[in-house]
Parts: structure tokens; sequence; C-alpha cells
């Protein structure tokens, strides 16, 4: 056992897994361009009443799962790690004055997320979230919108048979007499739930619905629906989000138990969903309208919609897909780090000049590597070729005469070249290969 290990509820991400997150972030990253997402990044942490006033009190997030930072003796203010981007987001929203841009103020951000949550398969403490969030548009067409980048995002990253769970849950017209209806109907049925839903009854019986507790499974299968409740404005917003679906040809399935984890919801809720996998790794992302968090945070009333999506999950579900498909890549593709050509010697007093000639070829561009250690040139050809090399570049005897001998792995042969002309002609070579373009060098 080695004595340091990452943090329970943590992981390293090692390369070929950092290139897979790489990956999605360049996906996230174009797709937010074109659809005029502008990039923003705020702190890990906040002052905890960020959390607490925009998330909401009495929300698993806050009350059990939130990474509160120890104050220090001399500093007031509490923190804590964020657990998610939205509140952060509109609090420099209101900070930085965003209200007098042209609105809707379209921010995206990606980055590592904080919930001291019990951690299980597809549950971390760190994990990843690409973020998007449209501020000042009441909808609903841009809640259409965002589903539809949301679930486009998971169709460029190759991810199969991601599903849109669709629900409103209403507004502060419409969502008190509701969760009033909701409380009396728990409270008729008080012997069934277990302790901790039986104490947030009182203090928010909207949780319940969502709770991850398979006791509370066949209660909430028939409690009262929001959607049967909704006032007329709301009714007319959900319809019109449905609507916009339908003509941008995004399937979705109504949801009515869905009411994400969060307080500043309003109206529109959804998530994305990957049905056969594990319980709570199914949920791959998810989001809503917040109107009314920017004036909670001390802005002026503005409504807004987001979502965040949970990049882990995503490539967890990548791989799986990726091994019940025989020989498919893996989900971070090729490997950008693997060189071009390794520069090797059989003289181990020669390291400067193999290093001069790798750095002539990284200025012209290409990825090369020198070969450093003290071992034979055999071994160090066979190196090459395992670190996935198209060119062992031989440096000799010949280099006095300004050249080099290139041997390509792939094909077998083997010929002089002049320094003058090596990255030029590295360059052809590869990148005929990579077109599958046939060589007719002689030798
Ligand atoms: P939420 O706001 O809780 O719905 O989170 C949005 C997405 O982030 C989820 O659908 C997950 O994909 C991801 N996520 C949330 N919590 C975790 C966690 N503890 N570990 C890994 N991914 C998470």
């Amino acid at each position: 056992m080695p004595t340091f290990r990452a943090p329970r509820g943590t992981r390293d991400l090692l390369p070929p897994e950092r290139r897979a997150f790489a990956r999605l972030e360049r996906i996230a990253a174009d797709l937010t361009a074109r659809y005029g997402y502008r990039p923003i990044e705020t702190p890990l942490f906040e002052q905890t009443a960020v959390f607490e006033r925009g998330i909401g009190e009495v929300t698993d997030v806050v009350e059990k799962e939130l990474f509160r930072l120890a104050p220090r003796s001399d500093e007031s203010e509490s923190w804590a790690l964020r657990p998610e981007p939205t509140a952060g987001i509109v609090r420099a929203y209101v900070q930085h004055g965003m209200q007098t841009l042209p609105q809707p103020v379209k921010l995206t951000t990606i980055g590592p997320m904080f919930r001291y949550d019990r951690p299980q398969a597809g549950r971390f403490r760190q994990f990843w979230q690409f973020d998007v969030e449209a501020i000042g548009d009441p909808g609903p067409a841009v809640d259409a919108e965002i589903v539809e980048l949301g679930l486009r995002f998971y169709g460029d990253a190759g991810l199969g048979g991601v599903e849109v769970l669709l629900n409103s849950i209403g507004d502060p017209v419409c969502r008190p007499a509701y969760v009033a209806a909701l409380a009396d109907y728990y409270r008729d049925r008080a012997s069934l739930l277990p302790a901790l839903e039986r104490d947030r009854l009182d203090r928010n019986p909207l949780r319940l619905l969502d709770s991850k507790d398979p006791a509370m499974a066949a209660v909430n299968a028939a409690a009262p629906r929001i959607t049967e409740r909704l006032c007329e404005a709301c009714a007319a917003h959900f319809s019109a989000v449905q609507a916009h679906l339908a003509a941008l040809d995004v399937p979705f399935r109504l949801e009515p138990s869905l009411v994400r984890g969060l307080d500043y919801y309003t109206r529109t809720a959804f998530e994305f969903y990957l049905p056969g996998r594990e319980g709570q790794q199914q949920a791959l992302g998810g989001g809503g309208r917040y109107d009314g968090l920017v004036e909670l945070l001390g802005g002026k009333p503005t409504p807004g919609i987001g979502f965040g999506i949970g990049l882990d999950r995503v490539v967890l579900a990548l791989d799986e897909q990726a091994s019940d498909r025989a020989g498919a890549a893996d989900a971070g593709g090729a490997d950008a780090a693997a060189p071009v050509a390794v520069v090797v010697g059989a003289d181990p007093e020669a390291t400067a000049d193999r290093l001069r000639v790798a750095t002539s070829l990284r200025a012209a561009g290409l990825a090369a590597r020198a070969e450093l250690a003290v071992r034979k040139l055999g071994r160090q050809i066979e190196a090459a070729a395992r670190d996935g090399a198209h060119f062992a570049v031989i440096v000799g005897d010949e280099l006095a005469d300004g050249n080099v001998q290139v041997k390509d792995l792939q094909a077998g042969t083997q010929k002089v070249v002049a320094v003058a002309d090596l990255a030029r002609e590295l360059t052809r070579a590869h990148g005929a290969h990579r077109h599958g373009v046939r060589e007719q060098t002689p030798e």
C-alpha cells in the first residue's frame, strides 16, 4: 500500500482519461461557440451564503453535501467549495452589472464541482461539469434551444441512447398550493416515510418527490402531480416549450416526479438520462429555469435557464459503449502526445546532438522526443515503436556530413536524409501515411 492516496471520492485523471475529458471540453467549446455562449470562469469557492441562499438551505446539496472550508480565526467570512456552477455565475452576473449588456447573457464554463456525498460508482466528491447559462430570457423558445444544445453535446461526443426527461415545476403563483397538497398527501402516509424524509416534510415537501430512498418509490408513484396544477401562465409556458422541442425534432418524455435537487428552479426542469445504467449513474446531466435566482442573489428580477452535464459519467458511459462495440476507439481518441519521431543514437555521450535534432523537429511543428537514456540502439528503437512513433531518427557518424538515418517503424524501411530536409521529409511521409497515400520513394 502506498503511503498517500488521493482523497476518498476523488480520482487522478491519468493521461488516457484526461485525454477523454479534453476531447469533451473541445466538443463543448465548439458547440457553445456556435450557439453564442461565451466562456466564464468563477472561483472554485464562494461565500457560503451564495449557495445557501441560491440553492436553498433545505436541499441535499447544501444540507448534507456542501464542502465547507474551515474558517481561519482571523477571517470572519465563511466559504464553501462550489457544488454546482449556476449560483457563482449568477453572483458574477449581478456583481459585474451584466444586466446592462444585451440580454440574454449566454455564458458557459467547465470545471470541477465538489459535493461531500457518500462516494460510490459514478458518484464522486470532486467531479466535472460542462455548464451553460442563458440569463435574461424568459423563454419558452430558449428553453427548447438549451435542451437541444445539451442533447447535441452527447451526440457530438458519440454517446448513443440519451433521453430527455421534461417537467414543469411551476412558479411562486402555483407552486405553493401544489406543495401544500403534496404535504397533506405525505402527512396522510407519514408512517410509510423514512425518518429523514419525515423530518423534511415540514420544511420542504417537494424534496421528498426526488428522494433517492428506494422506500419512497411506491409512495411517490401515486403523489399529486404538479403538471395537473400549473397556473395558466406556467401551463402555457410548458406547452410552448414542448411545441418548440417538437419543432426542433427533439424527442422528450414527460416525467412528473422530476423536481431537480435545487430550490432555485422554476417552470422548466429537465434531465438527460441514459437508461440501463446503475441507479443514479443514469443521470448524465440536468438543468432548468431559475427565474427567481438573480433576485435572490441581490440583482433585479431576471429570468434565466441553464444546465450542468456531468463529464465523469459521460466518459464512463462512452467507455462502456466502446467496450460493447468490438474494436472501437477508446473515449479519448488519438493520443496527440504520441511522437511522430523519436531521435535515437548509439553514442551515450551524444545527448546534445539528439536533443538538437528533436528541437529542430519540434520547432517545425512535429511531435518529437529524443531518447536520452543510456541503452542499446536496438532497445531505443523498440521503445520508440512501443511509444507509437512513426519514425526513429538515428543520429550517428553521418551527422558529421549533415545526415541522419530515418527508419520508418511502420513500413520497416530505412534511408539517409539530410538534417536540413528532415522536418519537411517527415511531415510529408507522415502526412502521406495518415491520408493513406502509398509511398513511391525509391530506397
Ligand atoms: P445535478 O445538478 O445534481 O443534477 O448534477 C448534474 C449532473 O452532474 C448529474 O446529472 C451528474 O451527471 C453530475 N453529477 C452530480 N453529482 C455528481 C457526483 N457526485 N459525481 C459525479 N457526477 C455528478
